[in-house]
């Protein structure tokens, strides 16, 4: 059966966003801070930043005004969903000392129900690659299922691009295809855009009905499909994902390798705004009076010297062979481990980059054996 397709206004939002508060989620959307568009607790849809856009690049952001009244024409931010998932510092247990005896208390991970205002394609696809990663594998994450278990995604479809973005090579975008909970369409209307609205799930078909928005024009859905596909021609970085395996196996020695390393600042960024790099590290600390320790797990990266470290010393040493390993992982090689790429397109890699590294550029000299400049 066809699902039901909304039209929806700023008064239909509001309502989006109380219902779901009423049923108990935190909700939360895009803000403008000071310098990048970050996620935070939104009451409605005023909070939003309505007319702002922002420009990305190599090693370049920029928050600029574009003078009309959207809310939801920019690409992925430096956040994505992960540090909510996925967070970046978790308490695993506390051991005290009380009474001359020792006490572990363990941290059990609680169940938020937190629904999320405009998320991009390419991060409603992170998810599901996170989900493969920490969810559906053998070994669950207790925090991660938590944290998973109370979300509720409202999608937004691209019809703009960042230079930055490549979202239509790794097939996560700019139109959300599944994922989500409720996927909006924004359509440019003058003072008041309107929002073609779809439901993804039978959590948010409910509270779509509950919103009492009319039903939209039937032509909406095939204007949307136009305004994505034409998005995604015009993309100006690709990554053949179906050569990147073999592309990566017969690249091992390259000398393309050093010429990254050269510029490589191995600082970690590129992991750490990716939305689907999950490694982490643990740390002890203990009080200086001895009476109480604790156990946090941290996101790490596969830059830092010490991610490899095993007795004896570590097993990638060089910046060469950790960028090496990062691109792999990403293109390549998770698409063995996982059956998909690691890699959503988001381009957030390429924009966080303080040297302006850029994944696909790299990809595209490693796949057409464009020689090193070294
Ligand atoms: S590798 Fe880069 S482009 Fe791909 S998902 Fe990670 S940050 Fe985004
Ligand atoms: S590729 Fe860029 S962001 Fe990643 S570690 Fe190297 S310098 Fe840092």
């Amino acid at each position: 059966m066809r699902k039901k397709q909304y039209r929806l206004d700023r008064t239909h939002l509001n309502s989006l966003l109380k219902l779901l508060e009423q049923e108990g989620y935190q909700t939360y959307g895009p803000v403008r801070g000071e310098h990048a568009m970050e996620w935070a607790p939104v009451g409605d849809v005023e909070s939003l930043p309505e007319g702002w856009t922002a420009v990305q690049g190599k090693a370049h952001y920029r928050l600029e005004h574009r003078g009309d009244h959207s809310l939801f024409n920019y690409s992925a931010g430096p956040e994505s969903l992960k540090k909510f998932l996925h967070p970046p510092r978790v308490r695993l247990l506390k051991a005290e000392r009380t009474n001359g005896a020792f006490h572990i208390l363990e941290d059990k991970p609680v169940m938020v129900k937190r629904a999320f205002l405009g998320v991009k394609p390419c991060d409603v696809a992170a998810v599901a690659a996170l989900d493969r990663v920490l969810l559906n594998d053998r070994y669950p994450d207790d925090v991660y299922q938590a944290n998973r278990a109370g979300l509720f995604l409202i999608a937004v479809h691209c019809t703009e691009c960042a230079e930055t973005c490549f979202c239509a090579s790794s097939k996560s975008g700019p139109q959300a295809r599944t994922g989500f909970d409720i996927a909006l369409h924004e359509r440019p209307s003058g003072s008041s855009p309107e929002y073609f609205a779809e439901s993804g799930s039978a959590a948010g078909a409910a509270v779509l009905e509950k919103t009492g928005a009319p039903a939209a024009p039937s032509e909406w859905a095939r204007e949307l499909a136009d305004a994505c596909a034409l998005a995604a021609g015009a993309q100006q970085r690709h990554v053949d994902f179906a050569a990147a395996p073999a592309v990566v196996e017969r690249n091992f020695d390259s000398p393309r390798w050093d010429d990254i390393a050269r510029r490589c600042l191995a600082c970690g960024n590129c992991t750490q705004a990716c939305p689907t790099c999950f490694c982490v590290n643990f740390e002890e600390h203990s009080s200086l009076d001895r009476m109480t320790a604790e156990r946090h797990r941290v996101w790490d990266s596969c830059f830092t010297q010490n991610f490899t470290y095993i007795h004896g010393g570590s097993v990638r040493l060089s910046t060469k062979s950790r960028y090496r390993h990062w691109l792999g992982h990403k293109l390549a090689r998770w698409q063995q481990q996982f059956g998909s790429p690691g890699c959503v397109g988001c381009g957030r890699c390429i924009t966080w980059c303080p040297a302006g590294i850029d994944i696909t550029a790299e990809f595209e000299s490693l796949k057409a054996g464009v020689p090193a400049v070294i």
